[in-house]
């Protein structure tokens, strides 16, 4: 694979089944993630980030399709996939009686990083976190926990970082500083995966725009031009959500 590629998907399917209902949550989804940029993964609620994700995250099986990261195939070196993979789910379950920097610890632990690889004070750095290194995760406000997400994900330094919606519930305030972060890790060369629903954090943040909706991907290009191509892009998302309730 082009060493410049961090993440291929190619007919990429997910139906999941329920009862004796079908819901196709991804249909052929296609695309490419380039090393070293701030990918957006932008779609109304129900689109199918999650599951995208997920499917990455090893905790939904795909239908169909291929998954490349970082040169691994998924389903052939699921394990070289999740050492490549840092992943800040969509979902905040963090355990509230550790401090941060146990919490970090452990995480490390588990990835088995030997103590003198870990570089938890750099990452409580980065996250904006330090301060907190040794107060009860309890006592953190939403913003911090999300921040304390992203940490976790990172203790492993892996290449990527996939982030699942991680500004829903957090103030405007601490969502400046948890994209500041996003942005620092990315200067220091950590290629982002970035899903949201909100197009104006997208474009704020994001090098390339994927739009997904009702499990397709519906538009693919850098920002400025997908800008550029649809004078008011809020437009077109919006017809896509209202679309979507039809
Ligand atoms: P997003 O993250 O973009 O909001 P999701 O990936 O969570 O979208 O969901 C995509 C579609 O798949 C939705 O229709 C959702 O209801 C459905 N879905 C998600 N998870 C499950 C599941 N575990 N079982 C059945 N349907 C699911
Ligand atoms: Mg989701």
């Amino acid at each position: 694979m082009n060493s410049s590629i961090a993440l291929k998907a190619e007919n990429v399917n997910k139906i999941y089944l329920q009862g004796n209902k079908q819901i196709q949550a991804l249909k052929d989804i296609s695309l490419e993630v380039k090393t070293g940029e701030i990918f957006g993964l932008l779609g109304p609620n129900g689109a199918g980030k999650s599951t995208f994700i997920n499917i990455l995250a090893g905790t939904v099986n795909k239908t169909a399709g291929t998954l490349n990261v970082w040169g691994f195939d998924l389903d052939k070196n699921p394990r070289q996939v999740r050492a490549s993979l840092g992943i800040v789910p969509q979902e905040i379950n963090v355990d509230p009686f550790f401090s941060p920097r146990k919490l970090l610890e452990i995480q490390a632990g588990l990835y088995g990083v030997r103590e003198k690889d870990r570089i938890t004070d750099e990452i409580l750095k980065i996250t904006n976190l330090a301060d907190k290194a040794n107060a009860y995760t309890r006592s953190l406000s939403g913003g911090m926990k999300r921040r304390l997400l992203v940490a976790k994900a990172m203790v492993h330094q892996p290449p990527i970082l996939i982030l699942d919606e991680p500004t829903a519930g957090v103030d405007v305030d601490l969502r400046r500083k948890l994209l500041d972060s996003v942005k620092e890790l990315n200067k220091q060369g950590v290629t982002i995966i970035y899903t949201t629903h909100y197009l104006k954090e997208a474009s704020d943040i994001c090098d390339r725009i994927a739009i997904i909706n009702k499990g397709k991907l519906v538009a693919l290009n850098y920002t400025k031009e997908l800008l550029k191509n649809n004078s008011d892009l809020e437009e077109v998302f919006i017809g896509l959500t209202n679309k979507d309730n039809e």
